[in-house]
């Protein structure tokens, strides 16, 4: 199908996008359209404008600290993935990334647009509440940071007002004697995950557990976030967490799998990924 006529914009500067934004209430941001592009076509979605952002190259950025990782509105999924020094600061944005679609709608859709679209089968908002990350928000009354956990208000529907623009999203570095690790399960590999998981452990000075945190995809309106430092207990008892989670858990099913079906396989999940992460938060031989 073809898209509803609109008005189209193609700004060269933040402050253009964002007076073109302010003038028009119902225009829409095009990042990398991977998801915008299909709602227009099926006539899903009918802004009065959009206000393509590809030219504005102060969004191109990719800013990686001991702190963190920062990725500007134009970091493509896959200049995030390849990034060796975003993977040795947060090595669980390249574990997620690998699981988003193709590499072809990698190399297009970005990583604050994915969390702008804020579909809670996407693997990017997990792993933002995971961390307990931000958003840069900027419209043309200034700029403001939404913490992960406001940020997803239900699916589809992140926490931006009409005229914000998505700047930025900070990923925190992984803390220290802690590992992280994703996993899921689709039906082919690309496709949006039956339910997902993005863990972290961190292990005390005696290498027991000190905290261990889950994030879900695929099985609530947002991204869910559980602590399980409690029932995984200080030896990590992984398949004690894994129940805890099944039980605090309400997944809806369709036609690609049951709820009893995604309740269990989030439980293997978790103990999958939990598991992994406590491995990796070991400090290496001689450290
Ligand atoms: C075949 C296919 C398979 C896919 N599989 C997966 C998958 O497995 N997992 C997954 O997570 N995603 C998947 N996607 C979606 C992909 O990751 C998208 O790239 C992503 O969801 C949106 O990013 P985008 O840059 O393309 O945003 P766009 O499509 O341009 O925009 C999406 C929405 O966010 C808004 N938006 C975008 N950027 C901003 C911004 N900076 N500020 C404010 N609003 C903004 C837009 O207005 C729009 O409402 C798939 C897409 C396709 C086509």
């Amino acid at each position: 199908m073809k898209p509803p006529p609109f008005a189209y914009h193609a700004p060269r500067t933040l402050g253009e996008a964002l007076d073109a934004l302010a003038a028009d209430p119902s225009a829409k941001v095009l990042a990398g359209g991977q998801s915008l592009i299909p709602l227009l076509n099926m006539r899903l979605a009918a802004p009065s404008a959009l206000v393509d952002i590809n030219r504005v190259a102060e969004l191109d950025t990719l800013r990686v600290g001991a702190d963190g990782v920062r990725a500007g509105a134009l970091a493509r999924h896959a200049r995030v993935e390849r990034s060796d020094e975003a993977a040795a600061v947060q090595p669980l944005l390249r574990s997620a990334l690998r699981h988003v679609a193709h590499p072809a709608v990698r190399n297009r859709g970005t990583v604050v647009g994915s969390l702008a679209h804020a579909d809670p089968a996407a693997e990017m908002p997990a792993v933002l509440a995971l961390l307990g990350g931000t958003v840069e928000a900027a419209s043309a009354a200034g700029r403001r940071t939404v913490a992960a956990g406001a940020f997803f208000r239900g699916p589809m529907e992140p926490a931006l007002e009409p005229g914000e623009i998505a700047v930025s999203a900070f990923f925190p570095a992984v803390p220290p004697r802690t590992g992280t690790a994703f996993a899921e399960t689709a039906r082919r590999h690309g496709d949006y995950a039956l339910a997902g998981v993005a863990a972290l452990v961190t292990l005390d000075a005696g290498l027991r557990v000190a905290a261990a945190r889950a994030a879900y995809l695929g099985v609530a309106a947002t991204p869910l976030v559980l602590d399980l430092t409690g029932p995984a207990g200080p030896d990590g008892d992984w398949a004690a967490a894994a129940a805890h989670v099944r039980e605090r858990i309400d997944p809806e099913g369709d036609v690609h799998a049951g709820a009893d079906y995604r309740r269990h396989l989030t439980g293997v999940l978790t103990g999958r990924a939990l598991r992994t992460a406590a491995a990796r938060a070991l400090p290496a031989a001689g450290e």
